[in-house]
């Protein structure tokens, strides 16, 4: 089976050299020639553990995938293609921008010769993908293919885990012929007991929407629990413990920090309430989570400026991480670079490290100082902001980095240190939350 995946970004390449892995031939299409050729060239182009061995694989020794920028020549023999280009925010909008997307369905409508399937893994509102058969019905008989919806879970940062170990795999499609060929597709995953859940497209495509709210939601609940606990002296990690051992709540995503950033939570809960307000439904509590996400960040701010009586300006803060989370290189609506470009803002000097989102972060926030090393981020500063919880920023030798501060304050906010621990190393301390 020959598969197209047309966008070649985090989503696409994992899934592209996932399916190779299953042993599919499987070419990867991007209208960025400049990508496809640092590919070809066998360099993957943003960081994802493990990707760059894939890479070399599929590429190099098992010829399984292939790269290229047109769509045309990749589209021949294609028994499916995906559709796994971006679905950022539209600009002053809280609606999906959905221009690439239906961009790729018209040029994957003039060049359908066979029958094949187009399936959406990019993530889309509901509608989207029905909209897409339309768009190919305009031009080719509905003979000739069937639209899937198909949506990605994987995280960035165990991005190929989670695709060759997911916790399920969803179908939306309405045809029977074409639920036979994605089950077929996922067989390597269904005979690891992988979960199926074929439903309509419609379910699929909310399904996703839906359980990234939820994590959101999670997230924000727990943040604004932290507050309450900051305000009265309790700890919201005990709390968050306690919680998580009812299993009805389950212990994944309630920790208390920065707030929730990167490239899908912040869009996906922003679009999700957009889509059902179109439709005059009411999703308040999304709404809602939304709303105090966006504050998070600014809280965190005017918590740090207090501390130096709303006196930021000409202060040095070392800021660790920029990514959004540990283990990408990706820093699209990272908390930890709104943190330092609004201190920034403030007038403070902000010394910036990061293990391996210096370059894309140096390209967002050019104006901040960007430091080699953790040792040189921490000289002469007057706190370290711990903004990403990198496990290189786990066992910092603060014995050291002491040595080197003007003063000895830690703003933790990943809640990775124990404050009595740093308390008794004379460090002034502040987690969240605690
Ligand atoms: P990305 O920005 O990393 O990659 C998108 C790629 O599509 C880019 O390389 C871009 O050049 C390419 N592209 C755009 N228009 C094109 C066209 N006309 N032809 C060919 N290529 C084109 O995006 P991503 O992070 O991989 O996300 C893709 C989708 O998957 C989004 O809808 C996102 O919400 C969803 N998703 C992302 C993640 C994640 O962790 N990043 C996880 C699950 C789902």
């Amino acid at each position: 089976m020959k598969l197209v995946i047309v966008g070649t970004g985090y989503v696409g390449l994992v899934s592209g050299l996932c399916f190779a892995e299953f042993g599919y031939e499987t070419v990867c299409v991007d209208k960025d020639e400049k990508r496809i050729e640092t590919l070809k060239n066998g360099e993957c182009p943003f960081y994802e553990p493990g990707l760059q061995d894939l890479l070399t694989k599929h590429t190099k020794d098992t010829k399984l995938l292939s790269l290229t920028s047109s769509i045309g020549e990749a589209m021949s023999g294609a028994k499916v293609v995906f559709i796994t280009v971006g679905t950022p925010t539209k600009r002053l909008e809280d609606e999906a921008d959905l221009s690439y997307v239906y961009k790729v369905a018209e040029e994957i409508a003039v060049n359908i010769k066979d029958y094949c399937l187009v399936v959406t893994k990019s993530t889309v509102p509901v509608g989207t993908t029905r909209e897409i058969n339309t768009i190919l019905s305009a031009k080719i008989d509905k003979n000739k293919f069937d639209t899937v919806s198909n949506p990605e879970f994987l995280r960035e940062g165990s991005a190929i885990n989670d695709f060759m170990r997911p916790d399920r795999i969803v179908i939306g499609c309405d045809s029977s012929k074409a639920e036979i060929i994605m089950r077929e597709l996922y067989r390597p995953l269904y005979l690891l007991e992988t979960p199926i859940v074929a439903t309509t497209i419609e379910s699929a495509e909310i399904i996703k929407y839906a359980s990234n709210s939820f994590l959101a939601t999670k997230i924000a609940f727990i943040n604004e629990v932290a507050d309450l606990c900051e305000s009265v002296g309790g700890n919201v990690q005990d709390v968050a413990k306690a919680m998580g051992l009812d299993k009805r709540i389950g212990p994944k995503f309630l920790h208390a920090g920065p707030g929730f950033g990167g490239s899908c939570f912040p869009k996906d809960v922003k679009a999700f309430t957009a889509t059902a307000k179109k439709l005059n439904i009411n999703l308040s509590i999304i709404d809602a989570v939304n709303y105090s996400n966006q504050r998070r960040p600014e809280q965190i701010v005017s918590k740090i400026s207090k501390r130096f009586n709303d006196k930021v300006k000409g202060k040095t803060f070392a800021v660790l991480g920029l990514s959004f989370k540990p283990n990408t290189n990706d820093v699209r609506d990272s908390t930890s670079m709104i943190i330092a470009e609004s201190l920034y803002n403030k007038e403070a000097i902000i010394k910036a490290y990061d293990p391996q989102a210096m370059i894309n972060a140096k390209n967002k926030l050019p104006q901040l100082i960007f430091c080699t090393s953790v040792t040189e981020a921490c000289k002469d500063v007057d706190a370290i902001i711990i903004a990403t919880e990198w496990n290189e920023f786990r066992a910092l030798d603060l014995k050291e980095l002491k040595k080197h501060m003007k003063s000895k304050i830690i703003f933790d906010l990943r809640n990775i240190y124990n404050k009595d621990e740093l308390i008794n190393q004379q460090f002034e301390y502040y987690g969240i939350g605690k």
